[in-house]
Formats: structure tokens, sequence, C-alpha cells
């Protein structure tokens, strides 16, 4: 098989990564690619958002399929443009990926086939609107820009001043964007987070493992939020009679209604939830995996994931295919001196050498490049170190000796990614 995979972090990273060890892989392309990504695939350098280089370079390399890795190609249409093509695509059409593209869309598909998720106060597409509204909700209070603001288009205000100054900035101030010209209010829901991600041929789905992530930049779950600072996997994240739950009152009325719309879906699906007292609810939908939770379930593929891409593609996927390691994984991001602010790329990163022959451990790559023979930093988010293991404990311990080897100037990463794995309160219930 010959793959071309869209993306340029570390979630394309642990894609490549795992359909580079399938024998049935002949020639593996990433549109961008990074500097780790270079090692196992040929990076060519079209952007993943550039929907008319990435057909140029299909029609050129003429891959067996296409598997696309961030949402943005997907709200473009990207996976449209292929298929009116006949050509092979992994990922959701443009109307489907408006489940992420547009939180209004995907809150009022959510209260049409009653999939539990938080109330709504109402949507709106002009500040004078959004303000008045703010006399009659509950305090505190969760809105949302409505479009694709990469991270920064939720607030939770927990009074009337900040929700205004938010309200303001995303509608008077541009600040977010064509994301922020509308906007919802929504309910405050309590309780552990939790992120199911599913794979679907738009018949047939298969749940991937359950993870989580630390989404805050330092440890305790502190400073301001990040893309993801880490995530890690065990199977007891998920009682199985949550995972039931979760399965019957979300997953399967939430892949029925997209039928019953006229919305095929095919692709990952991430289901963002809150397990609340009340049973768990969705918080968001992303129509694409996460990043770094893919890199933390890769980890523990055991089985052929060019077989099981190639099945989705033509509508064929046979879940039973779908094996994973017992055990655990976990995934450490270490990141830029100043990120998720300002910070400076360009540091040469040492200490790569020999650190993958750690059992268990794979460093992901995300902020790379290569220049001349070394390679150095080029994003926020530089590396994901992330191991595998018997144990939580054990990964952890592989995947910390492996980040503590490596090193580049301004380097930072938590040290407790995983530090208070319990299963989640709601899920005891
Ligand atoms: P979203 O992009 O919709 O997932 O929102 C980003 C983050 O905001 C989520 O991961 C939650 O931590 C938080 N969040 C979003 N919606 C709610 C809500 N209704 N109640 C509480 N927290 C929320």
């Amino acid at each position: 098989m010959k793959i071309l995979v869209v993306g340029g972090g570390g979630r394309e990273h642990a894609l490549v990564w795992k359909l580079r060890e399938s024998a049935r892989v002949a020639k593996l392309w990433c549109a961008p690619g990074n500097g780790g990504i270079a090692a196992e695939a040929e990076c060519v350098a079209v952007d993943a958002g550039d929907v008319h280089g990435l057909l140029a370079l299909a029609e050129r390399i003429q891959p067996d399929f296409t598997v696309v890795g961030p949402e943005v190609p997907l709200v473009n249409g990207l996976t449209d443009a292929f298929r009116s093509r006949g050509w092979a695509i992994v990922g959701p059409s443009q109307l489907a990926a408006q489940l992420e593209g547009s939180k209004i869309f995907s809150k009022e598909f959510l209260l049409r086939h009653q999939i539990p998720t938080a109330r709504m106060f109402g949507a709106f597409d002009s500040a004078a609107g959004a303000l008045r509204a703010l006399t009659s909700v509950p305090w505190p209070l969760v809105i949302k820009a409505d479009g694709l603001c990469a991270g920064k288009g939720v607030c939770l205000a927990a009074n009337a001043a900040e929700a205004r100054d938010f309200i303001e900035k995303a509608m008077l101030r541009n600040e977010f964007g064509a994301g922020g010209h509308r906007i919802l209010l929504e309910e405050t829901l309590e309780g552990d987070e939790l992120s199911f991600i599913l794979v679907t041929d738009g018949q047939r789905y298969a749940p991937l493992v359950p993870t989580r992530d630390h989404k805050r930049v330092f440890d305790g779950n502190l400073g301001p939020n990040t893309g993801g600072m880490g995530a890690y996997s065990t199977d007891d994240l998920l009682s199985e009679a949550m995972r039931r739950t979760i399965l019957s009152s979300i997953v399967e009325p939430t892949l029925q209604g997209l039928a019953a719309d006229g919305i095929p879906y095919q692709g990952f699906l991430y289901v963002g939830l809150m397990l609340t007292a009340d049973g768990p609810k969705v918080l968001e939908f992303n129509c694409r995996l996460g990043d770094p939770e893919t890199q933390a379930i890769a980890a523990r593929m055991d089985f052929d994931l060019a077989e099981v891409l190639a099945d989705v593609a033509i509508g064929r996927l046979d879940p039973s295919k779908l094996k994973w390691k017992p055990g655990a994984s976990v995934c450490v991001v270490l990141a830029s001196g100043g990120y998720p602010g300002k910070f400076a790329t360009g540091k040469t990163i040492e200490g790569l050498t020999g650190v993958n022959n750690i059992t268990g451990v794979k460093v992901l790559h995300a902020g790379t490049q290569l220049q001349d023979h070394s390679v150095v930093t080029s994003g926020g988010r530089v590396l994901g170190v992330t191991a595998v293991g018997s144990s939580l404990g054990v990964a952890l311990r592989s995947c910390y000796d492996a980040a503590h080897k490596i090193h580049f100037e301004g380097v930072h990463y938590r040290q407790d990614i995983g530090a208070h794995a319990r299963p989640p309160l709601a899920a005891m219930r």
C-alpha cells in the first residue's frame, strides 16, 4: 500500500509510526510532516490546510488512500474534493466536519437527537443580543465561539464582567477572526472529563482505548490552557458500566442521528465528555483524532493500522481487528520555553540518540525540523515522549527516563502526567 498522511504534528507522527510498522505498507508520504517524521516517511512541503496543493500532490503520487490528521483540511472540504475524484480517503466530509467546525451546528444536532449535553441558553450573531442575554443566565456560564479558534474559543465565565470581556473580544474586536462572529451560551457542567474516540466507516464503529489529556501548562493543572501537555491511557479510566452507558446514550445515538440527518460520517470521531453526577454529557465533538491523545493510543495499538484504515476507506471496517496492548501508555509533551505564550524556535535538540532504545519508548516529533544534520525546534509543542508498559507506573518510569535525557534551551514539561490517575468518580456510581 502507498499512503499519504496529511498533517505535521505529533498526532501525524504517531500515525506514520504505526503505518510504517505494517508489512503491507510500501510507501508513505506526509504533508508537510516534520523533522522526526522525515526519518519514517517522505515529507512533502504542502501545508495541511492547502486543499489545492494536496489535490495536486495526490494527483502526482497517486496514493492508495489518504489519512487526514488535523481538522482544518476536513472543515475546508478536502475529503469531498478527494471523493469526487474517486480517491480513497479517511476523514469526514465538510458537512460532517461541522460537528467540530461549528459549535452551534453541533449543539443543535445534540438537542435534535436528545443526546445528553450542557443546556443551551442561546446562540447569537450580534454582541448586543449576547450581552442582553447575560441578565438571565446562571453563573458560572460557558461561552463558546462558534467556529475554529485554535483552542481559544471557549470561556468559562465566573461573572458578567468576564462574560462581557469575552463577548467583546470575539464579536466586537474580532480577536478570533470569523470563528468568533457567532457565539453560544451554555450551562457549566461539573465532573471529570474524558476523551472517547472512535473510528467508523459510516456503518460500523470501533472505540479506541480511553485516554485523558492534560490541557494546563503547569503541574497541578495550573497556568493557561495549551494544545495539550500530555495524555495517558489505561483501561481502568473507564468502568465497563460507564463504557456501555457512553456507547448506548451517546455514541450510538450520535451515529444514528448523523445517518438520519443524511450526514454519513466516516473517519475518526472524538467525543469530549463530562462525566457528571447525572451521567456522561457531550462537551464537544472533534472530527479527528486528538493530539496528544493519539500518541498514547498509538502506543497501545496491537493491530495493523494500515489494514484497518484501508478497510475504513472502502466502508468495510471490521471492529474485531482492533486489538490493544493491556497495561497503559503515556505521552509527555516537551514544550518550548514560553509556550503557550511567545517562544523562540531554532533551538538545537540534544539527547535524542538512543532514547528510542529504552524499553517501550518512542519519541514522537511535533514542532521539529531538520537543519543541516541536527534536529531543531520549530513550534511550541516540540516532542511527545511516549511509552507503553504493563502498568501506568511502568510506562511513566520509562517515559520520564527518556524525557530527562532530552534537552534544548528553554525546554519545559509537566512532571505529573498520569500522577492523579484514578477511575473517574462518576464511573464508580
Ligand atoms: P470544548 O472546545 O468545547 O471542548 O471546550 C474546551 C474545554 O472547555 C473543555 O475541555 C472543558 O474543559 C471546558 N468546557 C467546555 N464546555 C463546558 C461546559 N459546558 N461546562 C464545563 N466546562 C466546559
